[in-house]
C-alpha cells in the first residue's frame, strides 16, 4: 500500500518541439516523474490525445490536459492509499468514465499512472524493470531485439503515399549490447554509402533519427540497407524490417505507394515479392486500420513466415487485439502506452498476446522524450523486441542507454538473456 501525497503536471517539450505532458508523483519515499509521448501517424482508434486547439503552439497546447491532473485527478488521489498499480489505474479510468479516456485525455492519466509505477517500485526497494517484471507475472528477464528505424519515410520525413519506417533487426547475436553494436556500426555505414550516392543531404534525418534520403525509390532504400549490412560484415546476422503505416496512404480500398496504386491483392503480391527479394523478417501495419480483409489475406499468405505486425489495427487495445485473434489478421503487437492510456491495460494487452502465441514488440511513438520507461517495460514484460527509432538522437538514445544499463544490472545476477537468435528476430 503506497500513499500518493500529491500529483502536479507540467506543460514541457517533446522531440518535435511539441508541448506534451510531464506529471510528477510525490510520495513518502520521494518524487516520481514521467512524461508522454505522441504518435504521427497515429491510429484511429487510440486513446484520445487532448489538444487544446488555441493559439499558443499552433493548436498543439496541452495546458487542458495538464489541468486535468492539477485540478481533477490530484484532489481526488492525494492523500490516498493505493494497494496496486491496477487500483489507481482502474480508479483513473472511472474517474475519466469514457471508453477512450477522452474527457480527462489519455495524456492527463497515462503520465500518472506511469510515474506511479516508478514510485511503487521504489517503495518495493526494486529496479523499474523488476517491479513490472513482477505486475506482469515475468519469469525470466530478457533483453529485446532491438527494431533500428534507419530510414525514415512517410509522416516521420514530411512525405505522403510512402513507407514509413525500414529498420535494421540484429537478431543473430548473443547480447543485447552486440545486437546495438552492430546495428549502429550497420546505420554508420549505410550514413556513407548515402552521401556517396546522393549527396549529403540524403544522410539529415528526420523525426526518429533515420536518414532521409528524397530521391531513393524503396528499392534502392532496401538495396541500400542490404549493402550496409554486408559491408559492415553482418549478412546474416542483421535482417530487414518494415513498418508501412499503410492507413496513411489507403484511399476508397486501394493503397497509393510512389504514385502507384494496388489493390488489396495486389499489394500482398507487392509484399511478399519484397520479402522474397531482401529476406524481409517482419512488416509493420501492411494493411490499413479496418481493412480486415486485407490482414486477413496476407497473414494468410504470409503469417507462417514472417512476423505480422499489428499496430493502427490493434492500437494496444485488448477488445481490437480479440477482434483479430478471432480473424487470424496477424501475429504480433505492437505495443505502444498512450495508445491505450495506463500501464495496467498495456500490461494486459502484452500478456493476451503472449497467451495468443504472438510476438510482442514494445514501441516509442515518433514524438518522444527523454523518459525511458519503455526501456524497463519491454525487459520487464519479457516481450523480446523493441522499438525505440535509430540509435542516434538523445530521445532515441535514453532508452538504448537504459536498456545497456538494465543488461549490465541482468549480468551481474547471470541473468542478462538476449531475446535474438530466434528465426526472424
Ligand atoms: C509507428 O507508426 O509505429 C510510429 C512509431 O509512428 P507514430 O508514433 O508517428 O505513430
Ligand atoms: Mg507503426
Amino acid at each position: 500500500m503506497v500513499k500518493i501525497v500529491s500529483v502536479h503536471a507540467r506543460q514541457v517539450l517533446d522531440s518535435r518541439g511539441n508541448p506534451t505532458v510531464e506529471a510528477e508523483l510525490s510520495t513518502s519515499r520521494g518524487h516520481f516523474s514521467a512524461i508522454v509521448p505522441s504518435g504521427a501517424s497515429t491510429g484511429a482508434h487510440e486513446a484520445m490525445e487532448l489538444r487544446d486547439g488555441a493559439k499558443e503552439y499552433a493548436g498543439k497546447g496541452v495546458l487542458k490536459a495538464v489541468e486535468n491532473v492539477n485540478s481533477i485527478i490530484s484532489p481526488k488521489v492525494s492523500g490516498r492509499d493505493f494497494f496496486s498499480l491496477d487500483e489507481l489505474d482502474s480508479f483513473l479510468n472511472s474517474l475519466d468514465g469514457t471508453a477512450n479516456k477522452s474527457a480527462l485525455g489519455a495524456n492527463a492519466i497515462l503520465p500518472v499512472s506511469m510515474a506511479f509505477c516508478r514510485a511503487l517500485a521504489s517503495h518495493e526497494s526494486m529496479r523499474l524493470f523488476e517491479y513490472i517484471g513482477r505486475v506482469s507475472g515475468t519469469k525470466d528477464f530478457v533483453l529485446p531485439v532491438p527494431f533500428l528505424n534507419v530510414l525514415n519515410g512517410g509522416k516521420h520525413a514530411g512525405r505522403e503515399n510512402d513507407i514509413q519506417e525500414h529498420m535494421l533487426v540484429p537478431s543473430g547475436f548473443a547480447s543485447f549490447s552486440e545486437a546495438l553494436r552492430a546495428g549502429t556500426e550497420t546505420y554508420h555505414v549505410l550514413k556513407g554509402i548515402l552521401r556517396k550516392k546522393y549527396g549529403g543531404e540524403a544522410a539529415l534525418l528526420g523525426d526518429e533519427g533515420g536518414f532521409c534520403p528524397k530521391s531513393a525509390s524503396l528499392d534502392d532504400r532496401l538495396e541500400m540497407m542490404g549493402k550496409a549490412v554486408s559491408e559492415a560484415g553482418y549478412s546474416g546476422e542483421v535482417h530487414i524490417a518494415l513498418d508501412c503505416a499503410s492507413s496513411e496512404f489507403f484511399k476508397d480500398g486501394n493503397y497509393n505507394i510512389d504514385g502507384k496504386e494496388y489493390t488489396p491483392m495486389e499489394l500482398v503480391d507487392f509484399y511478399a515479392a519484397l520479402v522474397e527479394r531482401f529476406g524481409l523478417v517482419s512488416i509493420e501495419d501492411g494493411f490499413a486500420e479496418d481493412d480486415w480483409s486485407g490482414w486477413r489475406l496476407f497473414n494468410s499468405r504470409m503469417g507462417k513466415k514472417i512476423e505480422i505486425v499489428g499496430d493502427d489495427l490493434l492500437v494496444t487495445s485488448v477488445s481490437r487485439m480479440k477482434a483479430a485473434i478471432e480473424r487470424k489478421a496477424c501475429n504480433a503487437l505492437l505495443l505502444k502506452v498512450n495508445q491505450i492510456g495506463t500501464v495496467t491495460e498495456s500490461v494486459e494487452a502484452a500478456r493476451l498476446a503472449f497467451r495468443s502465441q504472438w510476438r510482442v514488440m514494445v514501441s516509442h511513438r515518433s514524438g518522444e522524450s527523454e523518459d525511458s520507461f519503455i526501456s524497463d517495460l519491454v525487459v520487464g514484460l519479457a516481450a523480446g523486441q523493441s522499438k525505440f527509432g535509430a540509435p542516434a538522437r538523445s530521445e532515441r538514445t535514453a532508452k538504448y542507454n537504459q536498456l545497456l544499463r538494465i543488461e549490465e544490472a541482468l549480468a551481474e545476477t547471470g541473468k542478462a538473456k538476449f531475446a535474438g537468435k530466434g528465426p526472424s528476430a
